[in-house]
């Protein structure tokens, strides 16, 4: 059987002013995602503050509140078989130092704060955060 997914990746500051967005994107196409919807943006802190409101109690949220919206980034819903687990197994670890060979972070990543690409832990915060950028 089946089981197309869809997941919200996200190239984030670190990645796009470094103009890798083009070839993170492909990364993905050449692992069988299809982008079925993207765009370049930037976000408040305060929207970044919701989106990442899981980690309101953690001692790097402000941190990384403000980092996501410190520049442009490049929101997109990947869809494959079992996109999310796959796309986090593309990902890599957090901390770039830890990702396997091969992996976007491993590749891209430069610490754990800056760590290229976001990417949902599960189908339902999947669908949570695609309706978070893409619902209109
Ligand atoms: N993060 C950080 N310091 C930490 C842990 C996480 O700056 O000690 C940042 C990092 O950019 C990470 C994001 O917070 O991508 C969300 O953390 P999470 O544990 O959800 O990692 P992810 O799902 O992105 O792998
Ligand atoms: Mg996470």
């Amino acid at each position: 059987m089946n089981n197309i997914e869809q997941t919200l990746s996200i190239i984030k500051p670190d990645a796009v002013e470094r103009n890798l967005d083009n070839e993170i994107k492909e990364m993905f196409i050449s692992n069988g995602f299809k982008i079925t919807k993207e765009k370049k943006i930037q976000i408040e802190k305060s929207e970044a503050e919701n989106f990442y409101k899981v980690h309101e109690t953690k001692p790097f949220y402000n941190d990384l509140c403000s980092y996501l919206s410190s520049g442009p980034i490049v929101v997109m819903i990947l869809e494959k078989e079992n996109a999310v687990l796959k796309n986090r197994e593309l990902m890599g670890a957090t901390n770039p130092k830890d990702a396997k060979e091969g992996t976007i972070r491993k590749k891209y990543g430069i610490s754990i704060d800056k760590n290229s690409v976001h990417g949902s832990d599960s189908k339902e915060n999947a669908k949570i955060e695609i309706d978070f950028f893409f619902k209109d």
